[in-house]
């Protein structure tokens, strides 16, 4: 069995208390393991089992103050945030340049960046509060990130992040229609969007005809593997560059859909 606490940055496990969780709080809480991880990612080496494992503790130690997950069981969070989240890591390049996109607690960004250190991530979300946990969670995980407080609707207009990405994730953020105008413009052309999306992927792309032709796209749906239900990736990749008016401002992507 691989022990935990052989990375150098691990902190010392006091009677078995998970790092970074204070006694009173982890005496209460089931610890994330080993095993939990191993069996929803298998691949797993040392360092990412000790990475997913901090990442564990500050979600839910930080979760107690700010929202930032209702889903807190260690077998959970191991299947349904974490290796959910790695389910789309074959689909980018080597050494691509990634934004995810309303990322939250970092999800799928953190968990990707995880198993592919080769990436350059880029984190945005409009949650200042969720973004202080990111920058907390990256530098405590020695994880190299940017994390950027705005509305993706401003971000995508900034120099150096409009069509400067490989890749743009997002998962549980808007139905495909909007998603599509808040992500695409941080694409280059010949990158994609890749939207984490369930069942219903299908039926929200056959609404999106309008969106992936203003926008310059093409569509195909990814079905993956997972243990707890159907989960579909729909790459939407970028044949033309993003019209300069998209995405439009704040809230109207939202509004009135392409
Ligand atoms: N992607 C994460 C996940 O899968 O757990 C978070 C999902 S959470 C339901 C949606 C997140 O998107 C929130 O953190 C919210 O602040 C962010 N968000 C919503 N609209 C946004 C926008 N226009 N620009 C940036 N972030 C946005």
């Amino acid at each position: 069995m691989t022990d935990i606490t052989e990375n150098p940055h691990v902190k010392e496990e006091r009677n078995g208390t998970p790092a970074g969780v204070p006694d009173s709080e982890a005496s209460c809480r089931a610890p994330m393991t080993e095993e939990l991880l191993l069996s929803a990612m298998p691949e797993l080496d040392a360092e990412q089992i000790w990475k997913f494992t901090e990442y564990y503790n500050k979600l839910l130690d930080w979760n107690s103050r700010i929202n930032l997950t209702r889903i807190t069981e260690p077998s959970e969070v191991a299947a349904k945030h974490f290796a959910d989240s790695v389910l789309g890591a074959k689909l980018l390049p080597q050494g691509a340049r990634v934004v995810d996109v309303g990322t939250g607690a970092g999800f799928p960004g953190v968990p990707l960046k995880i198993v592919r250190p080769d990436i350059e991530l880029v984190l945005v979300d409009s949650l200042g509060k969720r973004v202080k946990f990111l920058e907390e969670l990256t530098r405590s995980l020695g994880i190299e990130a940017v994390c950027i407080h705005a509305r993706a609707e401003d971000a995508a207009r900034q120099p150096g992040l409009r069509e400067a990405f490989d890749a743009a994730t997002s998962r549980a953020v808007a139905p495909m229609n909007v998603l599509l105008e808040l992500t695409t413009p941080f694409v280059k052309v010949g990158g994609a969007s890749l939207m984490y999306k369930g069942a219903s992927a299908r039926e929200e792309l056959e609404v999106c005809g309008k969106a992936l032709r203003t926008l310059g796209c093409r569509a195909e749906c990814v079905d993956l593997e997972a243990e707890w239900g159907a989960r579909t990736i729909v790459l939407a990749r970028k044949v033309s560059p993003t019209p300069t008016k998209f995405p439009r401002k704040a809230g109207t992507a939202q509004k009135t859909p392409l």
